[in-house]
């Protein structure tokens, strides 16, 4: 066999055999068969197993019966070791029903001592088919991995920590230990995404993944279930406070801004935190709830923490069932509109509306927007509840003016992810067009924290807006960033005075020279500033003295129907 295609095929051989001579005869024939041989013969239990352990071989060939040691013994030690190596047993003595049994507990072939020529053909048949079984598992694994990662940043998805969070669960149940669940969302990341293009919300994501890594400890996950949402696994909790730490230590990580194609991003997390055994006992519950919390978590401004209460634990039920019926609820004519009015300081007339949507749930009742609003804004189901909003509003307007009643202002809120989604210039050009509104009536409240997402844009879309006659109010000002000379460029017609302001302007001296800064501000731009949640007499005094020329909160009128709204209009004009 000198043209053995084995020529120069190097091979690792193990032997088990305690006959050196035996051993050589093998060594003999696979030399001769064309191999490069690199070769070891063990003939007890430790020395194969210490073989196994410091080197790398192709193939195992195994005597069946020694002194003290035996084949199937071997094979054994193979298995435990979860070694899939070719294993062929070469016997003097073996009968066809022993190697038909070591074949059944996993030999791959077996030989004769006094006939060899089988041995290089099963090497080559033994190799190929081990070959084959590697690339076979090499792809499963690749399968799993993938069924259990997320491609985007090669984190753990929803499945694998579901499966983490089992296991977990089954140990500290036994153990008595605690253990957290930290949700992660980040904040306004979905208007980024929106406005920076999905490649780079792509590297943000890949980006914060990075950085997320870095707080982990060696029995931590870190999962992305999609989107922006992160979830943390820490099993094996001591005390609550440990959470906590974590919690600082993740916000930590978003002080500093992430570099992208030299711009610098800030991004903020809100976290929402469960532990078991206190939030939950399974991990559907743990992770509901730890989700829930981070939307708590959101609502209070974002950039912060929240530890799971049985407050937030009742009310997270309708989260999930507020996405799937907010979907049916504007077909269903569940959604409705409500005025409150808004009125001059020097005189008390009214001034205009400001709409706010409502819903009237069939089984729930009126459920305020603070519940359903971030959830639409979140799942983009805004877009259809926002136009549904503008259509209803274009039409209340005219069906106001059949009953003779015309207002210098009604004031519809639109979401930042309406702000930057260019179906909503579409549809308040098209209301301009068809809705026969007077002049200047439709205005669009929009939050500084809005417009400060992505200045550019907010200032490219609102001068669409203005130019073919929509109104600008800049809603809940004082919360956000901008400055003085940021707002020049926006085209406003409002500032309205963010109501945390107005509440604690008698008592709060930082609070009475924000507002008193706000309302120079605004004369300097001869912009017009509304006052929200007016509630009292002192703050309304307050603020007349100051200059501020219009109000709108409970003081004058809460949010009320259509109906109401006529008959309020029509005592206040004395009609
Ligand atoms: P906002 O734009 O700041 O609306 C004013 C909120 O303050 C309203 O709450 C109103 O009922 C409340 N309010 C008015 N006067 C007073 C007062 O004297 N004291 C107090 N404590 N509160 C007062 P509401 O109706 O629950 O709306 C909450 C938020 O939901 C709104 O805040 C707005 O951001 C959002 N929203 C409401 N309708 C819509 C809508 O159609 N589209 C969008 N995108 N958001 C909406
Ligand atoms: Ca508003
Ligand atoms: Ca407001």
């Amino acid at each position: 066999m000198l043209d053995s295609p084995n020529s120069n095929v190097f091979l690792r051989i193990l032997l088990v055999e305690d006959n050196p001579d035996d051993a050589e005869l093998v060594l003999r024939t696979l030399r001769k068969g064309g191999y490069n041989l690199d070769s070891l013969r063990v003939d007890n239990e430790q020395d194969l197993k210490d073989a196994l352990e410091n080197s790398t071989w192709d193939v195992v060939l195994s005597d069946y019966s020694m002194p003290g040691f035996s084949g199937l013994a071997a094979l054994n030690i193979l298995k435990e070791q979860n070694l899939d190596l070719p294993f062929i047993i070469i016997s003097g003595t073996i009968g066809e029903e022993v190697a038909v049994e070591a074949m059944r507990l996993g030999a791959h072939d077996y030989l004769m001592k006094n006939n060899l020529i089988r041995l290089v053909p099963a090497i080559q048949r033994e190799l190929h088919d081990a070959n084959e079984r590697y690339a076979r598992r090499i792809a499963e694994q690749t399968l799993r991995h993938q069924a259990y990662h997320d491609v985007l940043t090669g984190l753990p998805n929803r499945w694998l920590l579901r499966d983490r969070m089992e296991q977990a669960l089954a140990y500290v149940r036994k153990k008595d230990l605690h253990m957290g669940v930290l949700f992660l969302d980040l904040d306004r990341f979905k208007n980024l995404n929106d406005t920076l293009g999905h490649l780079v919300g792509d590297h943000l994501l890949r980006a914060v993944a990075d950085r997320l890594k870095k707080v982990l400890s060696a029995w931590d996950t870190i999962a992305r279930l999609g989107g922006d949402d992160f979830v943390l696994l820490l099993p094996d909790i001591k005390k609550t406070s440990a959470l906590e730490e974590k919690a600082q230590e993740l916000l930590a990580l978003f002080e500093t801004p992430f570099e992208l194609s030299g711009k610098s991003i800030y991004l903020d997390v809100s976290i929402g935190i469960a532990a078991y055994p206190d939030n939950g006992q399974d991990s559907d519950t743990l992770l509901k709830n730890a989700e829930a919390t981070m939307y708590y978590a959101k609502a209070q401004g974002g950039k912060n923490y929240q530890f799971c209460s049985g407050d937030i634990q009742s009310a997270t039920v309708d989260r999930f069932t507020i996405e799937n019926e907010l979907r049916v609820a504007i077909k269903n004519s569940e959604l409705l509109l409500h005025y409150q009015p808004q009125f001059s300081l020097e005189d008390d007339s009214i001034t205009g509306v400001e709409v706010l949507v409502r819903w009237q749930h069939p089984q729930r009742g009126m459920t305020p927007p603070d519940k359903f609003i971030p959830v639409a804004e979140d799942t983009g189901l805004i877009i259809p509840l926002g136009e549904w909003v503008l259509q209803k509003t274009v039409d209340d307007i005219a069906r106001m003016r059949e009953a003779g009643i015309t207002l210098p202002r009604v004031a519809v809120n639109l979401s930042a992810r309406q702000l930057y989604h260019h179906d909503t210039q579409d549809t308040l050009r098209k209301l301009m067009a068809t809705g026969n509104l007077g002049s200047d009536v439709l205005e669009v409240e929009i939050t500084e924290s809005g417009i400060m997402q992505n200045p550019e844009l907010a200032a490219e879309n609102l001068i669409t807006m203005k130019s073919i006659g929509v109104g600008v109010a800049i809603d809940d000002f004082g919360t956000g960033y901008s400055s003085l000379a940021y707002l020049k460029r926006f085209p406003i017609d409002v500032l309205k005075i963010d109501r945390a302001f107005v509440r604690d302007i008698t008592l709060s001296s930082d609070d009475a020279s924000i507002v008193k800064a706000i309302l120079a501000l605004a004369k300097a731009l001869n912009l017009h500033v509304i006052a929200e949640g007016l509630e009292t007499q002192a703050q309304y005094d307050y603020l007349k003295e100051l200059g501020c020329n219009e109000g709108q909160g409970y003081m004058y009128a809460r949010p009320m129907p259509f109906d109401d709204l006529l008959e309020f209009i029509r005592e206040k004009r004395g009609a």
